[in-house]
């Protein structure tokens, strides 16, 4: 979001962090304002001079209030102080919010975010919006995505070069070709010189000889040209696969599943078939064109100059050709992600719009991102095939200019360019022929490189991503006890939205804490950040006194366990699924753990008990077996702590008690962190951490906090409420739906 919208009059944006226009003061009065903030204090100008000045801490909090058609800033101490810093039409007040919410994050975090980043940023050369990449793709150095590209030919170098050698040999045969073809012509064909009959067999062994070698050469050149881009293409994908796995997931939540996909999958392999096909043959296509030019030139440099002719407008055309063709094929891209993006989205949320009864909605939006793709694409070819034509007719000028003054030669009509034989004019057509072929491919060679630049940058981004959740150098494996301890912790997802505020709470190992507070109050939030999903903003988790950021996250994550609301089955036996944290697991451990997670018996009634196969997220499977299998897993995975997150939220109450005996077993002797909804499923916790906004409000026993009447108390009571009243409601619906019967007369 620009929080530089306009500076006051005579004054220049670099004075300021945030300038933003407003246009009310005092009793609404029109002004012509603008509200200015630098790293000290806030400046109010009215006409270009400064009218109120605060410093930032003058206020605890700042905040913006809607009125009746207009909105105000206001600083405020307590509830009772507040003043009104400046006004403005509503239509601004996003852009105040925004300030207030990073002014207030600096005042109790003490950073100062010199960046909004609320709205979709924009790439800075194009305008177009980034899309979660960090460059825009369209718009990357070429020259160094491409330096990059072939850099990744490194250890393939050898393979590489018997591909363009072999390539290079053959063009340096048929090099050759053309002019035993001139000797055939002028020593045998045309003065019908039979008395050499050897000389001739030979020159026609030669050619032979030539084809053979050729037909060897590109059989080498398949081979390794093959070998090169099938492991350079997996070596891409795995390092794509590899580093989207490594990333934290700020960064992952950041990117649709479709758009990584297409990253790993289609971008991998344009560029693994364009490295290797455009790749080699860029080298080797020059390589001829020089080699034919200069072979042209030393025969006759007239005839050549004819055939040079089109070429500075070859060229011409084809820079003009890349600029239009990269714009238009990048709105193809643009659209076709646009596409797989809505596809992926569907086709995830496919039991939603079924439910919602949604389909015509959605095959609308489909209809409209496909046809906005294949008109986008239809655009691109019409383009391509209006300019195409154009130069290949300009090359085809060079060949008859050369065919209509070399027969002029032949014909000895044209004494100041001198000669020609038969046999040369045929030789030099062949040449001709030759230079025109590389440039022909250069004509296309646009078209291909604006699309392999743009996968390449797309895949490069990922590659080059700075991990922010990283292992330091000097990071240790700890076998963890199970005390972990949260120190003044600041965390947002938004560095200037702080999520969790201030949070300090001590976790004993061995024992059972629950997490409670309302919807959004930062429960799973505090999970992550034992998990190490995410980092803290300020202070820090430890676990037995050790900073987790000086953890390794590999040992720090084999030996805490999680059950969540819902459980991801992967493809796959119900085996696989539960030895999925600990693949060597014996069948036997596998079948206590499913036995300890009341998994075991309705596992053994599936037609093929453990070897039977769970589709995709286990849509075979209930969600009460589905967490039972969880369970299951974590059991096999023996963690030291256990984190339970809604565990058994979507579960009915008879279902829930038998997944809760399960759920104690797992528990015993670990440190356990469960956050619930229902409320009476912490109650024999053995300390409750209750959550207020993102704030700590209290610790206790369910016992002690009752007694305390706060928070807890509050939400214990509002949950019994709702309990009673749909307690009450089934009754009153089965006496509204059983009359009792009318009295007899
Ligand atoms: P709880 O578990 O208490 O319901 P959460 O910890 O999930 O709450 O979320 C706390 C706040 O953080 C909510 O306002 C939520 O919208 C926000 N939040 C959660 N996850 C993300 C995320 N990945 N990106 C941005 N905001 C998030």
């Amino acid at each position: 979001m620009n929080l530089l919208l306009s500076a006051p009059k005579g004054h220049d944006f670099a004075e300021y962090l945030f300038a933003l226009p407003f246009n009310l003061y005092g009793k609404a009065k029109k002004v012509d304002g603008n509200l200015c903030v630098t790293e000290s204090e806030i400046l109010v100008y009215i006409d270009g001079e400064i009218k109120d000045r605060y410093p930032l801490d003058a206020y605890e909090e700042y905040a913006c209030e809607q009125l009746v058609g207009c909105s105000m800033m206001v600083g405020r101490n307590g509830d009772r102080d507040a003043k009104c810093i400046c006004a403005f039409t509503n239509d601004s007040f996003v852009a105040f919010a925004e300030v207030c919410k990073i002014i207030n994050h600096y005042l109790t975090a003490g950073i100062l975010v010199h960046e909004s980043d609320i709205d979709e940023p924009k790439c800075p050369k194009c305008g177009l919006p980034l899309d979660g990449y960090t460059e825009c793709p369209y718009c990357a150095s070429k020259i160094k995505t491409f330096s990059k590209l072939f850099g990744r030919l490194k250890p393939y170098a050898p393979q590489f070069a018997v591909a363009v050698g072999c390539t290079v040999l053959a063009e340096i045969l048929n090099v050759v070709s053309p002019y035993i073809n001139r000797i055939l012509i002028d020593d045998y064909v045309r003065p019908q010189n039979t008395s050499h009959w050897l000389g001739f067999a030979a020159l026609c062994g030669a050619m032979f000889v030539i084809l053979i070698i050729n037909t060897f050469l590109d059989w080498a050149n398949m081979k390794a040209s093959r070998y090169v881009s099938l492991n350079l293409g997996q070596d891409l994908r795995q390092d794509v696969f590899n580093k989207t796995l490594d990333l934290s997931m700020s960064s992952i939540s950041k990117k649709t599943a479709g758009d990584l996909i297409n990253r790993v999958s289609n971008d991998a392999n344009k560029l693994q078939s364009f490295l290797t096909d455009y790749g080699k043959d860029a080298i080797v296509r020059v390589f001829s064109l020089l080699v034919v030019l200069v072979i042209m030139f030393s025969m006759n440099y007239k005839l050549a100059l004819l055939a040079v002719v089109p070429i500075p407008f070859v060229l011409i055309i084809v820079k003009k050709v890349y600029n239009t063709i990269h714009m238009y094929y990048g709105r193809v891209w643009r659209f076709s992600n646009a596409h797989s993006k809505l596809l992926h989205d569907a086709l995830n949320g496919i039991r939603v719009i079924k439910t919602c009864g949604t389909e015509e909605a959605e095959i609308e939006k489909y209809r409209v991102a496909s046809e906005k793709w294949a008109k986008s694409a239809t655009k691109a070819e019409i383009v391509w095939n209006l300019i195409w034509p154009v130069a290949d007719f300009m090359l085809t000028i060079g060949n008859y200019l050369v065919l209509y003054f070399g027969s002029l030669m032949l014909l000895g009509r044209l004494g100041a360019f001198g000669t020609l034989t038969l046999g040369e004019l045929t030789q030099f057509v062949s040449y001709v022929g030759m230079l025109y072929t590389p440039l022909r491919w250069l004509m296309q060679l646009p078209r291909q490189l604006a699309d392999a630049s743009v996968s390449a940058s797309k895949v490069f981004e990922i590659l080059e991503e700075h991990t922010d959740v990283r292992d330091d150098a000097d990071c240790v494996d700890l076998d963890i006890k199970g005390d972990i301890e949260f120190n003044n912790v600041y965390f947002g997802y938004n560095i200037y939205n702080p999520v969790l505020k201030d949070v300090s709470c001590k976790i004993e190992k061995g024992k059972m804490y629950g997490i409670v507070g309302h919807s959004g109050a930062g429960k799973s939030t505090m999970i992550n950040l034992i998990l190490r999903l995410y980092d803290v903003t300020q202070g820090s988790v430890t676990i037995d006194g050790v900073d987790i950021r000086k953890i390794s996250q590999k040992s720090l994550r084999s030996q805490v366990g999680v059950v969540l609301q819902e459980t991801y089955l992967f493809e796959g036996t119900v085996l696989e699924n539960i030895t999925y944290a600990k693949p060597d697991a014996t069948f036997e451990e596998v079948v206590e753990a499913a036995k300890i997670a009341h998994a075991h018996e309705f596992v053994t009634k599936l037609p093929d008990g453990y070897n039977t196969r769970v589709g995709n997220k286990g849509h075979t499977l209930s969600g009460g077996e589905r967490q039972r299998i969880a369970i299951a897993r974590a059991i096999l995975h023996d963690p030291k702590i256990i984190i339970l997150d809604e565990a058994t939220a979507s579960l009915d109450t008879e279902t829930e008690r038998q997944i809760q005996e399960g759920l104690n077993e797992l528990c015993k002797g670990r440190t356990t962190i469960a956050i619930a909804h229902r409320l009476s499923t912490l109650s024999n916790a053995d300390s409750l951490i209750v959550l207020d906004k993102g704030r700590l409000a209290e610790t206790g026993t369910h016992d002690q906090l009752m007694r305390q009447k706060g928070v807890y108390y509050a939400l214990v009571m509002a949950q019994r409420k709702t309990t009673k009243m749909k307690a009450v409601q089934p009754q009153q619906q089965s006496a509204a739906s059983h009359p009792a019967p009318a009295p007899a007369n």
